[in-house]
């Protein structure tokens, strides 16, 4: 492995990495295995944990980082010329393994209004190589649920994939509760390690040119809480995560027992 400069310390919470290999998982899931000395100090807490993953673009040498201390990363990287700023991107920790310091990061592949493969990331992800130069800038955990929730509602979209996976798995194993997964093809379902209470339910999309989200958004309006306790994480396309949530608080969930993020925004020439 190529030698991988360590950062400087006034950098918190980046990691730079290389790309170890790649794997098509599934047809729509991508995995890129990436590892690093850096990231044997990643401090890996399961649920959603998530990151900013930093590549350079295809006219770019070599990988840049904006310099920065503290948390206030993004006017530094705003103000990195174009010509080496990096691309950067929100993703989820598919799977980490610190005896060997990798990284799994799922990247959903998808295609633009002429079957194009689309995306800056997703592309970058396709073409990856061994030895490739990435960064990782942790950002923790988005699932927030209270400790006294009487059930866990899931909803998610694919990109929320790796996220509903990484919650499951780190549930208590006396959680109760409700999975509700999208996901474009048969083919993409997995195995969940969810616990015995919690009922996972898979939308297939059946219209490839239906928006992603709005299966599993169907699912979740036929759905009602038990109470006014549980609490619900609801992740993926923005309508997705906005009508989901207004859906919950309808139906009497309190807006601090509700975690939604849009992560990210179809654009409506994609499904011309
Ligand atoms: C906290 C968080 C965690 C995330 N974790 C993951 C993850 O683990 N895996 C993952 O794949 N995504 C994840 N996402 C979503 C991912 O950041 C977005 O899909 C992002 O837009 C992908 O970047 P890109 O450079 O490929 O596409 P961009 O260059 O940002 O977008 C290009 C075009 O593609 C469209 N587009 C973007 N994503 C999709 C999609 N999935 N399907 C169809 N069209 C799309 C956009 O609308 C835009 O028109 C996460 C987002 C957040 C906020």
């Amino acid at each position: 492995m190529a030698k991988i400069r360590r950062l400087a310390p006034q950098q918190p919470g980046m990691f730079r990495a290389e790309v170890a290999r790649t794997e098509r998982v599934t047809p729509s899931v991508h995995r890129v295995t990436v590892t690093g000395p850096d990231l044997s100090e990643f401090s890996w807490q399961g649920y959603d944990h998530w990151f900013r993953l930093f590549f350079p673009l295809p006219h770019q040498q070599r990988l840049h980082l904006p310099e920065f201390t503290g948390s206030r990363w993004w006017p530094p990287y705003l103000a990195m010329p174009e010509e080496v700023r990096p691309h950067c991107a929100n993703y989820t920790v598919a799977d980490f393994r610190p005896e060997a310091a990798e990284m799994d990061i799922d990247f959903v592949v998808h295609h633009g209004p002429t079957g194009e493969l689309a995306g800056r990331a997703a592309i970058w992800a396709c073409g990856a190589r061994p030895g490739d130069a990435l960064a990782v800038l942790d950002q923790g955990l988005l699932f927030d649920c209270p400790p006294d929730a009487s059930e866990v509602l899931v909803v998610a979209d694919e990109t929320g994939l790796p996220a509903t996976t990484g919650i499951v798995r780190s549930l208590p194993r006396e959680t109760v509760g409700r999975i509700i997964q999208e996901v474009p093809t048969a083919d993409d379902r997995r195995d969940l390690d969810a616990p015995a209470g919690v009922c996972v339910t898979w939308v297939v999309r059946e219209d490839p040119t239906a928006v992603p989200g709005s299966a599993a958004l169907g699912e979740l309006l036929r759905h009602a809480p038990a109470d006014e306790t549980g609490y619900a994480f609801v992740v993926g396309e923005s309508t997705l995560a906005t009508e989901g949530r207004r859906h919950l608080r309808r139906a009497g969930l309190p807006k601090e027992r509700i975690t939604f993020s849009g992560f990210w925004r179809h654009e409506e020439h994609q499904a011309a």
